[in-house]
């Protein structure tokens, strides 16, 4: 595939690489730990080298399926350009902020003054509501469209923990 890209794509092109690269390489690191515990075979390089192995072509298999599916998302629909769409603007409008809390079982405790008791965490946060709208444009043929939904974030988390 032969590509002609402006300046503006290839900068785009390589944002969507980088992404790529680190999500591949979280990928191929978890699969080639889990290949680590499951194959306990010796001698001992022979099990590192393994694990190298399918690191290596994990992370060019999932860093290109990244790729593949990211420039889907970058390809311009007006003019069919790739590697094109640029976020221009995004406005959020407050909708809400609902303060939040949870109790969760945090086990019990294994040694030390407190040993046996129940752990108690206690979390609160507020849960704010925005309003969000993205508008992109295609640096090709300058095309604009915009995305528009309700977002919620968590903030000010805080927790704490009592023994019973
Ligand atoms: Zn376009």
């Amino acid at each position: 595939m032969s590509e002609n890209l402006s300046a503006s794509q290839k900068k785009i092109k390589n944002e969507i690489v980088l992404r790529a690269i680190g999500s591949g390489a979280g990928i191929a690191l978890l699969i080639a730990g889990v290949v680590y515990f499951i194959f306990a075979i010796e001698p001992m390089f022979a099990r590192i080298g393994l694990s190298l192995i399918v690191f290596t072509v994990s992370f060019f298999i999932a860093t290109k399926v990244t790729i593949y599916f990211l420039s889907g998302d970058y390809q311009c629909e007006a003019c069919n350009a790739t590697y094109s769409i640029e976020l221009i603007d995004t406005e959020e409008i407050f909708l809400s902020a609902i303060p939040r809390s949870a109790i969760k079982n945090g086990g019990r405790v294994t040694s030390g003054d407190r040993e046996g008791k129940h752990i108690v965490i206690h979390e609160n946060w507020t849960e704010e509501k925005y309003d969000v709208t993205r508008k992109y444009h295609c640096v090709v043929c300058g095309d604009t469209y915009q995305e528009q939904g309700v977002e919620t974030r968590k903030t000010s988390f805080s927790s704490t923990k009592t023994y019973q």
